[in-house]
């Protein structure tokens, strides 16, 4: 299998339209990566270099440690699933996933044993007689992935392989795609605009937004350690709160929101913040670190009362809506703790848990 390694890879267009800026990252051997970001972020353009199917304007794409600029696609040994999932209509399954065996020659006992091998790991092989037409969604999509598999590739690339397919059959084609990757041991590149997608595939996962990369890390350390306000943003559902307001020295080192309701002590160290004193900061909480005032054991921790707007039950939890200094908050709570609208309600928060941005470059502070 193969190493991909791109070095200040840009991409701009014929109309100057600048896709990628200056990108670079390794996706080591056997690793699965995947490149997520919100729509025209450049991440589907990222892909079609590194498959050949769009000219690198600037910088380097290796793979196996081998110059792959100037080398046609079809000689990059890698194979790319896509969204609509691009069958011949008039080809049984069998025949689409030989077709990219037959026009590299391969024997036919060959090709035999391969699709059908492909066909029982991806659970199709009662189906290679169907046109693509008499087959589901979900069916079209392994096929898809099928006719990559039979060319065992050095490197797989997926554009969002699972975005026309219902949410549990997109669920359950997720848990399928990481199975297959363990399974053939392949270096395995993911594009997706769903953070969870990303999530529970990536062993690491690339953050793209405007053509930049903005981290790239395991989707543990992305989710704990965010590198600025967009990531935070992007990556959790529902989405990371996000309170402006300033440091202050008040009894030691203060937050204090833009309208006084909510403020904390900073308890880390202290020397971190020097600069940061009366400047705009951003606090960010994610739902779940929201705890019921009630629920506190330690009497020290500080509290926010709120009245409750929006009471959302997901079953096993429910997610709580209020607001601090007019900004609508969203915590997620246990289920069994009952809370209606128009209730007062208190909070605590786990300070440990909170992430604090420079306001203005809105990077990640300490
Ligand atoms: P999506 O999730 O919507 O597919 P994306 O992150 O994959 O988005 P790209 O398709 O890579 O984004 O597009 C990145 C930027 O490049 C966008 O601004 C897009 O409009 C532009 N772009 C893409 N293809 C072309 C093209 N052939 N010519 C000019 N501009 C293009």
């Amino acid at each position: 299998m193969a190493e991909v390694k791109l070095q200040n890879v840009s991409k701009v267009y014929e109309n100057n339209v600048v896709a990628v800026k200056d990108i670079s990252f390794t996706v080591e051997d056997k690793e699965f990566v995947v490149l997520v970001g919100p729509s025209g972020c450049g991440k589907t353009t990222t892909l079609r270099m590194i498959a050949g199917l769009e000219e690198i304007s600037k910088g380097e794409l290796y793979i196996d440690g081998k110059l792959m600029n100037d080398v046609p696609a079809k000689d990059r040994d890698i194979a790319m699933v896509f969204q609509n999932y691009a069958l011949y209509p008039h080809m049984t399954v069998f025949e689409n996933m030989a077709f990219g065996l037959k026009i590299r020659k391969y024997p036919k006992n060959e090709i035999k044993k391969r699709v059908e091998e492909a066909a029982k790991i991806l659970g199709i092989d009662h189906l290679l007689n169907r046109k693509p037409k008499q087959l589901s969604g979900g069916q079209r999509q392994r096929v898809a992935v099928g006719r990559a598999i039979v060319r065992k590739p050095k490197v797989f690339l997926f554009d969002e392989p699972l975005s026309n397919l219902d949410a549990k059959l997109r669920v359950q084609m997720r848990t399928e795609i990481s199975k297959l990757h363990q399974k053939l041991e392949a270096t395995m590149i993911y594009v997706t605009h769903d953070q969870t997608e990303a999530m529970t595939m990536g062993d690491r996962i690339v953050v793209m937004k405007d053509g930049i990369v903005q981290q790239i890390d395991t989707p543990l350390n992305l989710y704990n350690r965010p590198i600025n306000k967009f990531v935070a943003g992007f990556i959790g559902s529902p989405a990371m709160n996000f309170i402006p307001g300033k440091i202050i020295r008040y009894n030691g080192l203060r937050f204090v929101s833009d309208k006084n309701q909510f403020s904390f002590l900073i308890n880390e160290n202290q020397n971190t913040f020097d600069n940061y004193i009366d400047k705009k900061i951003i606090v960010g909480i994610r739902p779940e670190d929201f705890i019921p005032a009630s629920m506190m054991q330690n009497d020290n921790l500080e509290e926010i009362n709120c009245e409750v707007d929006v009471v959302e039950p997901m079953g096993n939890e429910s997610f709580v809506y209020f607001q601090i200094d007019e900004i609508q908050i969203v915590a997620r709570i246990s289920s069994s703790i009952i809370i209606k609208p128009g209730q007062k309600f208190s909070f605590s928060y786990n300070p440990a848990k909170i992430h604090l941005f420079d306001g203005e470059s809105e990077k990640r502070i300490a």
